[in-house]
């Protein structure tokens, strides 16, 4: 102790409240050498090169985005590893996965090796890449060289057309079981976005596309009577949780937000009744998303909270484990023919920047607590990702990952704001009452009051635990 006392910090974080694992406390947290090592009573850090007042403020353990499309490679003009990471950053983000729907998809050795290569040098912030379940014989490779997780579409859009890329869709529950045999034996979790595409196609063309009701607002009505995006996941995600259980992996359950309540049950069930290991997701759009405004930006949202409750109780009882704030960006442009046939046009939403800020102006709601969203925003997602103890917590030892917040600080989303190259947010004219201040990333502040602090590059790829293994 009295060697470390004597160090010279690289950074202080003074008179905050800090939220470790057993919840709020008022300590000074001292990081070195990117790593935390001092948590003690306030005044009685050793000196250090830079310190923060956080007095008024709240400590929270970086937080994380387990669901970012940033678009690259193959489609950088509406986002790439900057200006994605940049959008994070602002957003209190420290850490997010990105998803696999690229051109080309990271599906085997050699696209996934380019995707790492195109995206090293980019980041603000620290990121897993999923590998892209697509063949299982790819699966070990892209485990070895460092994917975090495998995700599986299993699903196309209703008219086969891009976000999804049809390609990608692995709609054979042959191969999907062959999938899942390959994730389970290369020691991953297999994340997958479930659907019934078929039901899904021929229900959505019978009562909408085939009558002419193709309008956002006749979208919209299809999306809340369970065709697009619903009783059809629920189906696919019937078949996914057996053949999980059958096969032993770790299923990580995608867009439990936009699935009617008989996915929350299920999932309820396998959880508690089965035992079974699985995760699931709650897009904060399901939590937010009001019909007003989704009726505002059209096809710049794809979902609206429709069954707002029931997903509040999932995410309190534990059916949901972690919260994100989808961000799956497109430009005006792509979008714009929306309005009037919104199912020729790729969906999407926004959410890189606005996902924290809506989640904490909740916690000023009286939804939850901190103490809540350093669990299902840090904690949970490290654990699912084989990153924590390391990232996930406020402890001596982990990495110096910290979102600090000021509860009080309202703002409205304009597009001007935002970081996206999409040029736009799905949440446009949305006040919240709480911002993230500082986004620290091991020990570097890459965000400081809205200002980006960081360097693209200094983001370091986690890989996943089987790379990590000896
Ligand atoms: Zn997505």
């Amino acid at each position: 102790m009295e060697a470390a006392k004597q160090a010279i910090l690289d950074l202080a974080i003074v008179g905050g409240t800090v939220h470790v694992p057993a919840g709020p406390v008022q300590l000074d947290v001292g990081v070195k050498d990117g790593g935390v090592v001092a948590l003690v009573s306030p005044g009685t850090l050793p000196p250090a090169l830079r310190t923060i007042d956080a007095k008024g403020l709240d400590v929270l353990p970086g937080l994380w985005h387990v669901h970012v499309h940033f678009r690259e490679p193959g489609h950088t003009y509406k986002e790439d590893f900057l200006s994605g990471t940049t959008a994070a950053a602002l957003g209190g983000i420290t850490c997010c996965l990105d998803m696999t729907n690229n051109d080309p998809h990271p599906t085997t050795r050699d696209t996934f090796a380019l995707k790492r290569e195109q995206v090293a040098g980019k980041a603000l912030i620290d990121y897993g890449l999923y590998g892209g379940g697509l063949y299982p014989k790819t699966v070990a490779d892209l485990a070895k060289d460092g994917a975090i997780a495998i995700k599986v579409f299993n699903t196309r859009h209703v008219k086969e057309v891009y976000p999804y890329i049809s390609e990608l869709g692995v709609v054979d529950h042959g191969i999907l079981y062959e999938i899942f045999e390959a994730v389970a034996d290369a020691g991953l979790v297999c994340s997958v976005h479930h659907d019934d595409s078929e039901w899904c196609k021929r229900l959505t063309f019978r009562d909408y596309i085939d009558q002419g009701k193709t309008t956002v607002g006749d979208y919209f009505d299809c999306y809340a009577k369970g065709y697009m995006y619903g009783h059809g996941m629920v189906a696919g995600l019937a078949a996914s949780l057996y053949y999980a259980r059958l096969t032993k992996v770790p299923l990580h359950v995608l867009h439990l937000g936009v699935m009617p309540a008989g996915a929350n049950e299920m999932i309820r069930h396998a959880k508690r009744a089965l035992g079974q290991d699985v995760t699931a997701e709650m897009e904060s759009a399901a939590l937010f998303m009001t019909r007003a405004q989704a009726d505002k930006v059209g096809p710049n949202a794809y979902l609206w909270a429709y069954d707002a409750e029931t997903h509040w109780q999932s995410v309190l009882d534990g059916t949901a484990d972690m919260l994100v704030g989808e961000h799956a960006p497109h430009t005006f442009e792509e979008t714009k023919a929306g309005w009037q046939d919104n199912f020729s046009v790729p969906l999407g939403i926004t959410g890189a920047q606005e996902f924290i800020p809506l989640v904490l102006s909740a916690v000023n709601a009286g939804r939850l607590t901190l103490t809540d969203v350093a669990r299902l925003c840090a904690e949970a997602p490290a654990r699912r990702f084989g990153q924590y103890p390391k990232k996930g917590r406020i402890a001596i030892g982990s990495d110096g990952d910290f979102t600090i917040v000021n509860m009080r600080q309202r703002t409205t989303f304009t597009r001007e704001k935002m970081a996206t190259r999409s040029g736009h947010t799905s949440w446009e004219g949305v006040e919240v009452t709480a911002m993230p201040v500082y986004t620290i990333v091991r020990g570097k502040p890459v965000m400081e009051m809205g200002k980006v602090t960081g360097t693209a590059g200094y983001g370091q790829m986690m890989r996943g635990v089987a790379a990590l293994r000896p």
